[in-house]
């Protein structure tokens, strides 16, 4: 599984995806999509579930093994990752779990809420991020991927739209008419 919030999706998101699928030789990659980003909450307002579910099955329509999962939005509520893996856990019994993170994402797991089974649910895929700080996971099984590095957020491309810049190669055109189709990211950071 490869949590976030996406909004937008962009390509950090995707090479990041496509490298982790690779490496791993997974079967299939679950991009699941945050209700309510704990981390990130109160902080800045999310665009609606809805809109994000739309950019991401645009951003990644077509590719064999790719798949939505809306199990965090199902659920409702701030979004765990360890209660999601649970529940990913009983509906695919008997599969080997992979949570993939950028190495920010990683970097923050100790500071993670409801947290403490985490290192039994899943193997941890952690992916080169631009910037992101040093970290060590006593107790994690951790596979690292090496990507092209990319550095860019859906911070940046939430700035670039509010004023007026273009967003083109960032994300897929697929991703860019979502986008334009909900209106998003206009007039707010
Ligand atoms: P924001 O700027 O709004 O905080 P973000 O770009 O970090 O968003 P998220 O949806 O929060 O995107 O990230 C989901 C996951 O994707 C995290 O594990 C994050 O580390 C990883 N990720 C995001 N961007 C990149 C990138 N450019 N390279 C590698 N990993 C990335």
């Amino acid at each position: 599984m490869f949590g976030g919030t996406f909004d937008p999706p962009h390509i950090g998101h995707l090479v990041a995806a496509l490298y982790s699928f690779e490496a791993i030789s997974l079967d299939r990659l679950l991009f699941v999509i945050s209700n309510i980003p704990w981390q990130k909450a109160g902080q800045r307002q999310v665009s609606p579930p809805d809109a994000r579910v739309a950019m991401v099955e645009a951003a990644i329509a077509g590719h064999a093994g790719f798949e939505v999962s809306r199990v965090e939005l199902e659920r409702g509520g701030e979004s765990y990752m360890a209660e999601t893996l649970v529940e990913l856990r009983e509906q695919n019994p008997g599969s080997d779990l992979f949570l993939i993170l950028g190495a920010d994402a990683a970097a923050g797991i100790p500071t993670w809420r409801k947290a403490e089974n985490l290192a039994e649910l899943a193997t941890l895929v952690v992916v080169d991020r631009p910037g992101a700080p040093r970290f060590e996971l006593p107790g994690f099984r951790v596979e690292r991927v090496t990507m092209p590095a990319l550095a860019i957020s859906s911070t940046e491309l939430r700035e670039r739209r509010r004023t007026g810049r273009p967003i083109d190669w960032l994300v897929p055109a697929a991703v860019q008419s979502a986008l334009d189709s909900w209106r998003l990211y206009r007039d707010r950071p």
